[in-house]
């Protein structure tokens, strides 16, 4: 809306000009409609301290979001610091996001760990954790809100979504749970194909990804008839094929 404004100033300020102009601002009249003095001030007004005001609230929103950037993403740091034992009996039930990775199927979480459908966490930083540990990152992740973890799919479109229960000792905070060991109750599949978006799903096809963030691996994905059609039949696998290998349901 603000922009949208900025954008009609330019049109404005020729509408001004045009107006001072008929109304005699610029003729040598001795007595015009519109004094001089007084247009030249509109004038200035208008093209000098408008814009200059409108570049320092730029600078001032800009600044005050950043702000805001700063203190929720200390917020976010400060979230896997709660008490571990504040959990005595409380279910974790959860979804969370992961890649579907390897020739032979596997899960691959977003940070880049492989495991199982049931599993115990490993700390990759430090031999000693025995996950989760307070003051790292280890554990198994999942969020408690469902609406969560379908928006951080939206944003990491490789990604599957997964309804799952974590046991053993856990840390709680705001967005969900941090434990021990993890039981993938079952896929959320999409019900469109991962590559058109249109189509709905049909089977898995495997394609091998070149990464620059880490190795080079088979990547599965849920794709329509028409988009798995081109694959070869031995990287494509049946939606219950799928489900038997990774000892999950897909619904
Ligand atoms: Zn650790
Ligand atoms: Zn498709």
């Amino acid at each position: 809306m603000f922009i949208a404004t900025l954008k009609l100033y330019p049109l404005a300020l020729g509408l001004l000009l045009l107006g001072g102009y008929l109304l005699g601002a610029f003729s040598d009249q001795s007595n015009p409609l519109l004094a001089k003095d007084t247009f030249y001030t509109i004038l200035t007004i208008t093209s000098v301290i408008v814009p200059l005001g409108a570049m320092l609230a730029f600078f001032l929103i800009g600044r005050a979001s950043d702000r805001e950037y700063l203190k929720n993403t200390k917020n976010q740091e400060n979230f896997t610091f709660e008490d571990p034992f504040a959990l005595p009996d409380e279910q974790m039930h959860g979804y969370k996001l992961a890649r579907i990775v390897g020739r032979e199927p596997t899960f691959m979480g977003l940070t880049g760990d492989l495991y199982l459908a049931d599993a115990s966490a490993h700390c990759g930083l430090d031999a000693d954790h025995v996950p989760p540990v307070k003051g790292c990152q280890c554990g198994f992740h999942a969020f408690k809100d469902l609406g969560e973890a379908v928006f951080e799919r939206s944003i990491n479109r490789s990604a599957f979504l997964f309804d799952v229960d974590l046991y053993g000792l856990g840390f709680i905070y705001q967005r969900g749970y941090r434990a021990e060991t993890q039981v993938i109750n079952h896929m959320i599949a999409p019900k469109r194909c991962m590559l058109c978006k249109i189509l709905p799903v049909k089977r898995f096809v495997a394609k091998y990804e070149f990464s620059s963030l880490g190795p080079d691996m088979w990547q599965w994905q849920l794709r329509c008839s028409v988009c798995s059609s081109v694959t070869k039949p031995e990287n494509r696998l049946s939606i219950d094929h799928m489900a038997a290998k990774l000892k999950i349901k897909i619904i």
